[in-house]
């Protein structure tokens, strides 16, 4: 065994990976010692030929099986199918070798390496599949920004319970599913126009600003524009230089492109730096404003609306991806939670580059936010185990009979291919 891997160099065959779950403890001690050497994390199992020179066909229990061997921590296939791909319709059939197409497990990005940041997500309402999806798409971090619920809280005890809500349980809730959770705390500009709520809040605020998930004050802004709306976006604006946080600013739905200039000139008249500020939900009308005057652009990509992805590859085509951030916003209303993978998967497609691909759905996000010292790649790079008997104040996401999932901790990340 040993002399035909190395015989095999870096070549893992199939029958090397059927006889390690033949071979007895320590000569896969042995093996493990060997693949360890290598130093990677990632292997890719191909199959081989069989003794009689035909190329081997992998059982489909393979990655089940594989999955089965002690330290691998997660397993994704791909599979040959019978479908073609044609450059045109012209061409016949003989000519399409070039192209071929493959089934792939929905995990694949996620055990590739590929990583996004959904940099605006309110999970709060969102169900436990959907961070499942998340988490096989490949999602690793969200920020849940403070927002309106539907309809007004009517006290500050509902505030300061929301706060404690995306802080405490929803936290504890993505780390269930594998995925690190932020926060932006603040008053939402509708909210600001009950003045008697809105004094209680800004009383409170600072005590929360200083939890250790905060990344930012948000979503800050306009809704309607009103005088209460000001005052309160230039108290918090003020608040974010005391306690020295970033801001995510929601530019209002209507009234758009005014209400956005509107709010980075009062954001330049109380000397907030630009780059540590990212304005939302930015459309064709708003973008070279934003990015003209030195802020993160924010978009904010819905299903069925004029924001969808395809325009958003057209403006990253456009302008370029830097401190370009894409995010789903996905709330209680008509959003998709899978928009950022999404939009990456559109944009590859469209021959946007995987590092200006990487920038929008992570690196820019990961940059502002992590200003804040509270969020930083080793946070998921090096993630505490997925533990579903955890307990959060005595409750569990699972009900009764489910099987809890426990992962042993990931090993450090690695890009180094085997195949
Ligand atoms: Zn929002």
């Amino acid at each position: 065994m040993r002399a035909s891997l190395s015989a095999l160099g870096i070549a893992i065959g199939v029958a090397a990976i059927v006889a390690v779950l033949g071979l007895s403890a320590s000569s896969q001690a042995g093996l493990l010692a060997e693949i360890d050497r290598l130093g990677t994390n990632l292997l890719t199992v191909t199959n081989g030929q069989t003794l009689f020179g035909k190329t081997a066909e992998l059982p489909t229990t393979a990655p089940a099986m594989i999955a089965r061997i002690a330290p691998v921590t997660q397993v994704e296939s791909t599979g040959t199918i019978s479908a073609n791909a044609y450059r045109s319709p012209y061409i016949p059939a003989i000519h399409t070798n070039a192209l071929s197409v493959q089934a792939a497990s929905l995990g694949l990005p996620a055990a590739a390496g590929t990583m996004f940041i959904d940099p605006h997500a309110h999970m709060i309402s969102r169900t436990t599949d959907d961070y499942e999806a998340m988490a096989r798409a490949g999602v690793v971090a969200v920020i849940e920004p403070s927002f309106w619920l539907g309809q007004p809280r009517t006290n500050l005890g509902s505030y300061v319970d929301y706060l404690s809500t995306i802080l405490g349980f929803e936290k504890f809730r993505a780390g269930q599913f594998g995925i690190r959770h932020y926060c932006c705390i603040g008053l939402n500009p509708k909210e600001a126009n009950n003045t008697a709520l809105a004094e209680a809040v800004l009383e409170v605020l600072p005590h929360f600003a200083v939890k250790e998930s905060v990344v930012a004050l948000g979503e800050l802004g306009y809704d309607e524009q009103t005088p209460e709306e000001d005052k309160y976006l230039r108290l918090q604006i003020d608040l974010a230089k005391e306690v020295d946080l970033p801001i995510m600013i929601h530019t209002p739905h209507r009234d758009k492109h005014r209400g956005t200039l509107r709010t980075m000139d009062v954001l330049a008249e109380h000397k907030f730096e630009p780059g540590r500020c990212v304005i939302d939900h930015n459309t064709e009308e708003t973008v070279r404003e934003v990015l003209d005057r030195g802020y993160f652009a924010g978009f904010s990509i819905y299903p069925h609306t004029k924001m969808g992805n395809e325009r958003m590859t057209e403006i990253v085509r456009q302008y370029g991806p830097e401190r370009i951030i894409t995010d789903s916003a996905c709330d209680w209303g008509v959003s998709d939670p899978l928009a950022v993978p999404k939009t990456a998967a559109l944009m590859a497609e469209r021959g946007i580059s995987a590092a200006a691909i990487r920038q929008v759905t992570y690196d820019n996000a990961l940059a502002v936010y992590g200003l804040s010292g509270s969020m930083k790649e080793a946070d998921w790079l090096d993630p505490a185990p997925i533990d579903q008997r955890t307990l959060f104040q005595g409750n569990s996401v699972l009900r009764g009979g489910q099987a809890p999932r426990i992962e042993a901790p990931r090993r450090s990340m690695s890009d180094l291919r085997i195949s």
